[in-house]
């Protein structure tokens, strides 16, 4: 029905939806009947013969009759004339203001962080395109689906609530009223269309018979027996459960079961057979019993009459109807509503609308859908009736949420999901609290729905509990955060008394879960079984922003707060009542005494869910914040108020977290220890942990503090350390005791020193941000995202560090990769506090380390004393006194005489650290307030408790004396500097004691000391300064070269062989040079008599394996390098060419011009014995067979295994072959010069070849092809004249050297064609010459684009691998037959002999000449082959064969640049008439006489020559590249320059080329005419100058990936207009973009698959086969992720080149930041693709990354 429902009006006026004939008046019109009547009477009539094709439906057809029996006539009434013309000027008239897009699953949605009053409110792409939120801090996410774009609705933002599409006025068309009022008539008529309409909606829907209509449908007709089986969808049953209780039940087809499956899945439900009554319930019956058999529930199947199914369906119909003519005008919105909301006079029963909400739950899928649109469609449209709904909305949540639990479909397409777009709104929300009481409804509704799972003490239990139940759950708690989302400005009485009620309501909730989930410490046993703690844990964390906006909202106001405050208060002392029945004790310490109820940590029962005592805490720092805390005693008496049992709870909490720590609770096993992590987690730690701190400090600033240190202590169950020594000798009692200490050191560090909560101390949240901030960079400098994951997030998920961070960090920009880092700013290193309590263990340590190092590297001393805190607010000024106190003198005492007396086992250095970090809290509290304050009002005296002598034996020394004795203690040797530090701060304040009561006496001479030494002390620190800081300068450079050094460690490790080689190498050569003629600067030409001299060099290489060294030679057993093979289209000019996926009847010894597919040979370059390769092959294979289950990550069928040095993936290796030295003697070359012309030569070659052909004749009678002028009647000239330029012996090979030739041949051959390997293939050596060609190519390519000189610029591993391949490419032919080489050979030299063509012989324009060149080059020494002895052309010979055959294949290729370039129109005039031009003039008057005027003569000489020399250059590079691997000739410097017109005369020089290159045709103008007219009268050159086909340019383009947009949403927004090729559903679709062809393709989705030999496979996967040869690389857009894919099986995942400003990826969009294209990392991944190293990447990626094995790559 969706198809109907799409349909725009203008669309259907264009489709010819008017019916044929004209419409019968419809019944209606008639203003006698009743319309309702006549309606119902109109649909029964024709709806049942409407659907009645259930099974089957034809969608189209069924829609073309309701268009003209019931939609036409209805709409013809409804608007008084011609629907179509109404609407048209309807649209005219403009739209709403509000855009109300809703969002499918996966769509992007913006919201923008400057202006949106909170994260729901979001705009469609298209709105947020138009909208000034474009250029702000904007968010991008994926939509969860069922979400509203808030375009328009100005409570959702602060700024800019319209776009300008929604804008009034802004819209095309000049309209007076953004609505389009109706006139009455309509009004009128609408009125009475759509009760009737509405009304048969909602009967329908909720109609339950199953055989019956209602009466007014059901008229005369005979009820047929006809019925269905539809069966509903549900989230229990699994896609292939379905399909398999389908195939069983109807023994339908797997295919059948499929689309019934799919069919269901998208509309919720489907018949799946027709027929009657008792053969559907039999159906019914046994798809309940097969699916109940599978998965213990049955489906859900019901058997429905046709008439019911029919109505029903129509009834959906109409409803999508409404849906559209409710976007047409505002009236029929509200006349709608009106309708919607009417409630029969008298009566109980709820709307139309809430009858809709209240059965939404047991509607199916398809049609909640339509129900939700409209609701949004319309309701949601209008403000007050948005209202109004909400109102409906709220008065049946309790009822709707139940409904939801129990059901079992997703949120999404559930109707309590809608309560996001009402709650959130602020005056809706007032609203709703007002007046519908919201807050109290939501939290009842969670009391109700939460009793399962509480205990018999009526606190909550969630053992044993159902994820997904807890997930519905959570959206009532979602709907408490969205109504306190904003916080009201205006309180009202009546406000202030529902918000209360709602307060104390959730304080309920509350109470059920202080305390809940009690733990005890489990002795002896390892507990059984792990309990269950995610659930609350995960419920906590689902609180805290709660808690947190409760807070927020008390706070507003005074009254409410102190009210609020005496509530919860009340609720905590509730809960407070364990340990009342026992007896108190006593508990003595010096002199102070405690009484207390017994309680211990370690053997009853605590729990670390205390939400009272913390929500009490909060309200406490407000209090103080807000002043109120003077009228607290009005509110709670100081009676009641009982500070010691607010304490207890989370002190116990602490206490837990301390034994933890200490491993006395080790057999809770891991939940506890999980629980623990949480609870001082950033995503708990504010509603637990922090507010734990702060109920101590409460405590603290309350209590007496003797009496308060007594708490702790005995809590801690430390009293007794703190006594007397128990002589004990068990180490892990003495560890635990150890461990016991340092933490509650730790915490009464805390209580006195974490000062930074507002209401604590007067500091701003601004502060709080910076200073953790601050502390999370004195770890080391951190990437944004780290650092927003550190930091707690508001209720805006927002965490205010960007309006900080610039203050105390500066960012640093990424490389290629890696990210941005903040580093923090040297200023504000003071600010470090080394017990910062928000560090974990390790980030302490990690921090501490960090600044002692840099504190090093400045020359600065070690001493990392706290920062001086801000000053307690007057509510908590008690706290300090804790400091002064007996008791804690009486701690600090005991430990540091520990320290001192060397009693090893009793202290710990972090013990004493945290002593000498309490000592300087009291010295600095003291010094600072001697500072503000005379002395004589200072009555926080550390000074002089520290100092005091004691009276006992035990207290005989001072703390002071004590701290001096640390320096001579050697384990403290680390803490030397802070104990000088503490010993100044004793001075000093000794003096600020001193020099106030001496202030009367001498106040000028003290002061003037303290100047004289002040500025003694500044020269110092200069100097000191000074100093350092060249030390600081000396060791950056220092440093710096270090990191460069080891930055290159690695590659030079890898290269190291190379690189000896390398060395070697040369200075072998120098010395050859210095031997031989140093003198003569021999010639860098390659081809031809002038032939200079092969460089080899002895090549002496290292077996990576055995480390052995071994000289390459012939007869040596061989070496080889790793090398991978891999088909390539990097270079190809034509992607839309259906590539052959299989080789087995391919002929590839010609190569299209195209260059469609390529074999590409790439190596590591890392060397290995032969045999040492081959031992390590064996032994991978044996290991992995061995391992079964070992998912491997590399093909060892096919050869694959993993570099052993570089671990590059590798699936051959390619032999090492020494270069053949060759010189010329010059007399001798003068000598042939002077009878070897071309035409000779050619003669010569023919001759040759038609020997042959008679001699094979003569032994097999076979046929070869004729020659067309046989003999030119020279008769000097006979088979072995050939021989007579010179012969020499073959190499002789080793067997080895043998054996590796013919395994990479035949690996090339295999990978290359995609087939079995066979040895003995006769393509073997025609795969050989096309890799070789292929891959000079793309090296050609690369070095090109890289703007790389053509010579001396290769990296190693691609240099030392062309090498080994051309050799190797020279060599195969040996282990070849010779007639097999001579046969291929023949068939190439088709293309360039004039005088010989076969039939075969592709056309001039469908070769690639450099494949040709190559392939005739290494075939030809195949012609010297003479009665099975392989002899081979002597220097000279070959000089002369190479000369020759690369100049017919430069003329043929200038040909073909000259006829593809004829189209060629001269964009400029140039008057250049230079020689060239005139010899392209002659040349092109030439052909164009041979091809009768089909070349036209009119195109300027000047732009053929131009087109033929941009043309060639790929050419001739890659000819130079060939020639000099293949002879080790030098080429001219200037190949090792980038300079374009230097570099074309080099490539000349080299090649034996004129520079004016069409003086070669006049050079060999008799032998090249026939040829030239031969090629003219090729067909396909005539139909390319006819301009009948096209032929491919030169220079062939170079491939790059697509350009991708620089701002990411545009790619967004690319994929939102997105429609899948093969259906048309609106499911989330995976839109994914090919970063080779700009494909866009819908990926993981069973509608794309393919089918390719019988396998299922991914768009993605199909695509990659054709667009790149198997590999390829996409770009998920959705997901901001690059993949890389290679076959069917493997691939991995990359970020994707966008960064954000912050200089991070996004892979997931997981933070939504605008992101930007990174040119450079887009680059990387093109030379990832031009250097095939894809593959290679892929393999590294899977070695380091298992996880990525599960995947699914064949679907993807
Ligand atoms: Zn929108
Ligand atoms: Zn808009
Ligand atoms: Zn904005
Ligand atoms: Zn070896
Ligand atoms: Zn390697
Ligand atoms: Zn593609
Ligand atoms: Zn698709």
């Amino acid at each position: 029905m969706a198809d109907g429902a799409d349909r725009s009006p203008v669309a259907r006026a264009a489709g010819g939806r008017a019916p044929a004939q004209a419409p019968e008046r419809a019944m209606w019109c008639d203003e006698r009947f009743d319309f309702q009547a006549a309606f119902l009477q109109c649909l029964a009539k024709h709806v049942p013969n409407i659907y009645s094709a259930e099974m089957d439906p034809l969608v189209e057809k069924q829609e073309e009759m309701v268009q003209a029996a019931i939609l036409y006539p209805l709409e013809c009434y409804l608007f008084g004339e011609d629907p179509d013309m109404f609407l048209e000027k309807l649209q005219q008239s403009g739209t709403s203001q509000l855009c109300g897009k809703v969002f499918k699953g996966g769509e992007t949605t913006y919201s923008c962080r400057d202006c949106a009053v909170d994260p729901t409110c979001v705009l469609c792409i298209d709105c947020f395109q138009n909208s000034i939120h474009k250029n702000h801090r904007y968010k991008m996410h994926s939509s969860t689906g069922g979400g509203f774009c808030d375009c328009g609705d100005t409570e959702a933002w602060k700024a800019g609530p319209l776009c300008s599409k929604h804008e009034p006025g802004a819209s095309s068309s000049p309209k007076e009223n953004s609505e389009c009022q109706l006139n009455e008539e309509i009004m009128e008529h609408s009125r009475r269309v759509f009760p009737s309409v509405i009304k048969y909606i909602v009967d329908m829907l909720i109609w339950e018979e199953e055989k019956e209509l209602p009466v007014e449908l059901t008229i005369s007709r005979e009820k047929a027996d006809s019925y269905y089986c539809v069966l509903f969808n549900d989230e229990h049953h699994s896609y292939d459960h379905v399909i398999y209780s389908l195939q069983r039940a109807l023994g339908c087809e797997l295919g059948e079961a499929q689309l019934h499956t799919t069919a269901i899945d998208k509309e919720g439900r489907r018949a799946v057979k027709a027929g009657h009554y008792a053969s559907c319930q039999e159906a019914k019956e046994e798809i309940k019993r097969h699916s109940e058999n599978v998965s213990q529930r049955p489906l859900h199947v019901e058997v429905l009459h046709a008439d019911v199914m029919a109505h029903q369906k129509f009834a959906l119909r109409l409803g999508s109807w409404l849906n559209k003519l409710m976007s047409y005008s505002s009236d029929f919105r509200q006349i709608f509503c009106q309708i919607c909301l009417k409630e029969e006079a008298g009566s109980e029963k709820p709307c139309f609308i809430s009858k809709l909400m209240l059965w939404d739950a047991r509607l199916h899928k398809g049609a909640r859908k339509v129900l939700h649109e409209l609701i949004f469609s319309s309701f949601f449209m209008e403000m007050e009736y948005k209202k109004l709904f909400a109102v409906e909305f709220v008065k049946y949540y309790k009822a709707l949420q139940k409904e939801y639990i129990s059901d079992d479909h997703d949120r999404v397409l559930s109707v309590t999901a809608l309560s996001v777009q009402m709650f959130t709104v602020p005056t809706l929300a007032r609203h709703l609290i007002e007046e519908r009481n919201v807050i109290t409804i939501i939290t009842e509704t969670l009391l109700e729905v939460l009793p399962e799972y509480l205990d018999k003490n009526d606190k909550f239990n969630f053992q044993g509990y159902s994820q997904d139940k807890l997930n519905r759950v959570y959206s009532v708690i979602f709907d408490l955060r969205y109504i306190l989302v904003s916080k009201p400005t205006v309180w009202t009485d009546h406000l202030r008394e529902r918000f209360l009620e709602g307060f104390v309501s959730f304080l309920r909730i509350l109470t059920c879960m202080q305390g809940m989930e009690e733990i005890k410490r489990q002795i002896g046993q390892h507990i059984e079984v792990d309990p269950d703690w995610e659930a609350a844990i995960a419920i906590q964390m689902q609180l805290k922003n709660i808690l947190l906006m409760f807070q927020e909202w008390c706070a507003c106001d005074e009254e409410l707060l102190l009210r609020s405050y005496r509530e919860c208060h009340k609720a905590v002392m509730r809960c407070s009542t364990n340990g009342r029945s026992r007896e108190k004790t006593v508990f003595h310490l010096c002199g102070h005494t405690l009484e207390s109820r017994p309680y211990r940590v370690s053997a009853d029962p605590v729990s670390i869910h205390l939400p009272l005592s913390r929500t009490l805490a909060g309200l406490h720092v407000r209090l103080s914040k807000t002043g109120a805390i003077s009228r607290l005693h009005e509110f709670v008496s100081p009676e009641e108020f009982q500070v010691e049992l607010l304490v207890e709870y989370p002190l116990r909490c602490l206490v837990l977290v301390a034994q933890v720590a200490a491993e006395m609770w080790r057999r809770n096993g891991l939940s506890l220890i999980s629980q623990v992590f949480y609870y001082q987690d950033v995503k708990c730690r504010e509603e637990m942990y922090d507010k734990d701190i702060i109920m101590l400090q409460i405590g603290a600033s309350l209590m007496d503090p003797n009496q308060f240190l007594l708490l702790i202590l005995q809590r801690y169950e430390l009293a007794d350390a703190f006594k007397k020594i128990k002589p004990t000798k068990d180490q892990d009692l003495i560890k635990q005791y150890n461990v016991l200490i340092e933490e509650m050191l730790q915490i009464l560090i805390y209580v006195v020193g974490e000062r930074y909560v507002p209401g604590i101390s007067n500091v701003t949240k601004e502060d709080v941000i910076m200073r953790e901030i601050i502390h999370l960079l004195c770890i080391e400098p951190m990437a944004h995202s780290a650092i927003t994951k550190s930091l707690p997030e508001n209720e805006n998920n927002e965490t205010g560090l960007e309006n900080v961070i610039d203050k105390v960090a500066t960012f640093k920009k990424p490389g290629v990769s890696g990210h941005g880092v903040y580093e923090l700013k040297d200023e504000c290193l003071k600010e470090f506090n080394m017990f910062f309590y928000h560090y974990t263990k390790t980030q302490h340590s990690k921090a501490e380390h960090t600044q002692k190092k840099r504190r090093k590297q400045e020359n600065r001393d070690e001493a990392l004393p706290p920062p001086p805190p801000p000053d307690f607010s007057p509510a908590f000024s008690n706290v300090v006194r804790i400091l002064n106190c007996d008791v804690m003198m009486h701690i600090l005492r005991t430990l540091l005489q520990r320290a001192v007396e060397l009693e090893t086992h009793l202290w710990t250095e972090a013990m004493v650290q945290m002593v000498l970090h309490l000592l300087s809290l009291g010295l600095l509290e003291e010094k600072q307030q001697l500072q503000k304050s005379p002395e004589e009002e200072v009555t926080f005296d550390f000074y002089h408790k520290a100092t005091r002598m004691g009276s006992s034996a035990l207290n005989a020394v001072n703390v002071l004396m004590l701290v001096e004795k640390l320096k001579r203690v050697p384990q403290l040797e680390a803490q030397k500097d802070t104990v000088n530090w503490i010993l100044q701060m004793f001075d000093m304040v000794k003096r600020l004691r001193e020099k106030s009561s001496l202030a009367t006496v001498g106040a000028t001479s003290g002061s003037e000391a303290t100047k004289g030494d002040e500025s003694t002390q500044d020269k110092e620190k200069a100097e000191r300064k000074r100093k350092a800081e060249a030390a600081r300068l000396h060791r950056q450079k220092i440093m710096a070269q270090m990191s460069a050094l080891q930055r290159n460690f690695i590659e030079t490790h890898k290269l190291l062989y190379e690189n000896t080689l390398e060395t070697q190498g040369k200075d072998d050569a120098i010395m050859e040079e210095e031997s031989t003629s140093s003198a003569i600067d021999y010639s860098r030409i390659a081809l031809g008599p002038k032939r200079g001299p092969s460089v080899v060099e002895k090549e002496v290489l290292t077996c990576i394996l055995c480390q052995e060294e071994q000289e390459v030679k012939f007869e040596s057993a061989a070496m080889v390098l790793s090398a991978c093979v891999q088909k390539s289209t990097a270079l190809t000019q034509n992607r839309s060419r259906i590539l052959e996926l299989s080789g087995d009847t391919l002929d590839p010894l010609f190569m299209h011009p195209d260059l469609p597919c390529g074999t590409h040979t790439g190596s590591c370059g890392h060397v290995m014995h032969a045999a040492c390769w081959q031992k390590y092959f064996e032994a991978i294979q044996l290991n992995f067979r061995q391992r079964l289950h070992v998912e491997q990550i590399f093909d060892l069928e096919n050869g694959e295994y993993l570099c052993p040095l570089c671990k590059s993936l590798c699936n051959t290796v390619i032999p090492i072959v020494p270069l053949r030295a060759q010189k010329i003697n010059s007399e001798d070359a003068e000598a042939v010069a002077q009878i070897l012309s071309l035409a000779r030569w050619l003669e010569i070659v023919t001759v040759r070849i038609s020997g042959y052909s008679v001699k094979n004749a003569k032994g097999e009678k076979q046929s070869l092809p004729p020659f067309t002028n046989k003999g030119t009647g020279n008769s000097a000239l006979e088979f072995h004249s050939i021989l007579s330029f010179g012969v020499q012996s073959s190499a002789k090979y080793s067997s080895s050297i043998k054996e590796m030739l013919i395994l990479f041949a035949t690996t090339i051959y295999r990978v290359g064609l995609k087939v079995a390997p066979n040895e003995a293939d006769s393509r073997i050596p025609m795969m050989t010459w096309s890799t070789c060609a292929f891959t000079i190519q793309c090296i050609e390519n690369l070095l090109e684009t890289e703007g790389k000189p053509l010579f001396g610029s290769l990296q190693n591993r691609q240099h030392s691998g062309l090498k080994a391949l051309v050799q190797f490419a020279a060599a195969q032919r040996t282990t070849s037959p010779q007639l097999l080489i001579q046969k291929h050979l023949i068939r190439l030299l088709g293309v360039l002999l004039p005088s010989y063509k076969g039939e075969d012989t592709p056309s001039l324009l469908e070769v690639d000449m450099f494949h040709i060149l190559v392939g005739t080059v290494l075939s030809f020494p195949s012609l010297y082959w003479e009665d099975a002895v392989d002899l081979q052309p002597s220097s000279v010979s070959s000089a002369y064969n190479h000369l020759y055959l690369f100049h017919l294949t430069t003329l043929a290729h200038i040909m073909q640049i000259v006829i593809s370039s004829a189209t060629e129109s001269p964009t400029a005039h140039s008057s250049d008439n230079s020689e060239e031009a005139q010899s392209a003039q002659s040349f092109c008057r030439e052909v164009c006489q041979y091809t009768s005027g089909c070349f036209s003569q009119d195109i300027p000489g000047w732009l053929v020559w131009d087109c033929v020399k941009k043309g060639i250059m790929p050419y001739l590079r890659c000819a130079a590249l060939f020639f000099h691997y293949l002879l080790g000739v030098s080429p001219p410097e200037e190949l090792s320059q980038v300079s374009e017109e230097a570099q074309f005369k080099a490539l000349c020089s080299y090649l034996s080329l004129p520079t004016n290159l069409f003086q070669l045709f006049h050079e060999y103008w008799d032998t090249v005419n026939p040829l030239l007219q031969r090629w003219c009268a090729d067909p396909v050159v005539l139909s390319c100058l006819k301009g009948k086909s096209i032929a491919i340019r030169y220079p062939r383009k170079r491939n790059h990936l697509i350009e991708l947009p620089e701002d990411y949403s545009c790619l967004l927004n690319q994929a939102s207009q997105f429609r899948c090729p093969r259906s048309s559903d609106d499911e989330q679709k995976h839109p994914v973009l090919c970063l080779f062809c700009g494909a866009m393709l819908c990926s993981q989705n069973t509608c794309c698959q393919e089918l390719v030999n019988g396998e299922e496979l991914g768009a993605c996967t199909s695509h990659a086969l054709q667009c790149g040869a198997g590999v390829c690389m996409f770009l998920k857009i959705r997901e901001c992720k690059v993949v890389l894919i290679e076959g069917k099986t493997r691939g991995c995942l990359y970020p994707a080149p966008y960064l954000d400003e912050y200089g991070e990826t996004d892979p997931g969009l997981k933070r939504g930041n605008p992101l930007h294209l990174c040119q450079e990392r887009y680059r990387k991944l093109h030379l990832l693709w031009q250097q095939h190293c894809i593959i290679e990447e892929i393999a590294r990626s899977q070695e380091t990354n298992q996880i990525f094995f599960g995947f699914n790559w064949q679907l993807l």
